[in-house]
């Protein structure tokens, strides 16, 4: 399988908008490993022979993969690949870089009797609408503190706009025992709960929506091999 790279200019074009990495175990280990500063720092440092120098790249990642390198792994059809390779591909994600992934969805394959389905699905237009509300809930409550979206929340930022009852305190503290959770998924889980409650119009972070922030992280312990 030959290895995929990025280089400095791709993750610095993608600032303000989305970095889309298909297949992301196919990507060179020390490449995805790269990506760990930018990610958190929102600026990526390329040292030449004469200058170092910084650029901006606040991206979006959104990153694919397979359960295994033939991609049936857990599916109807059968999976070939010996546990040997399994373990090789997953290993290409590391612990540090999976965990700073807020969002992580299994999705299984679409069956051929349901490509055609009747199901009514919610259109782009309407999505597009609660996104929008969603951002200006976050605009108007950041307003004069130089930040636009709950992703740039700080950690004492955090404490201000993402308080929790004891009954959400209780759910984080079982989550974080059971999933063995690092203290920056810790603020990266009550971030994306204030999202689904601003989604949700709610001005409280309610269980409902912490609970929905903790099962995506359910990659977490699943592919760290
Ligand atoms: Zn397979």
């Amino acid at each position: 399988m030959e290895e995929k790279y990025l280089n400095h200019g791709e993750i610095s074009l993608a600032h303000y908008g989305v970095l889309f990495l298909d297949e992301l175990p196919e990507f060179n280990r020390n490449t995805l490993e790269v990506l760990r500063g930018p990610l958190e720092d929102g600026e990526i440092t390329i040292g030449r022979a004469t200058q170092v120098l910084t650029y901006p790249c606040k991206f979006m990642l959104v990153a694919s993969m397979n359960p295994c390198p033939c991609g049936f792994y857990g599916s109807d059809k059968e999976c070939r690949c010996s546990d040997e390779s399994i373990k090789r591909y997953l290993n290409k994600i590391s612990g540090p870089l999976l965990d700073r992934i807020d969002i992580q969805v299994e999705v299984s394959s679409v069956k051929y009797e349901n490509l055609d389905s009747d199901s009514i699905e919610e259109s782009s237009e309407q999505i597009q609408k609660r996104v929008n509300m969603a951002r200006n809930i976050q605009k108007k409550r950041y307003e004069g503190l130089g930040i636009f979206s709950n992703s740039e929340l700080t950690p004492s930022l955090i404490e201000k706009f993402c308080t929790l009852d004891s009954t959400g305190r209780a759910i984080l503290g079982n989550a974080f025992n059971k999933l063995g959770l690092s203290a920056r998924a810790y603020g990266r889980i009550l971030k994306v709960s204030r999202t689904i409650a601003d989604l949700d119009g709610s001005e409280k972070i309610l269980d409902r929506h912490l609970l929905e922030a903790v099962q995506y992280r359910s990659l977490d312990k699943k592919y760290v091999v």
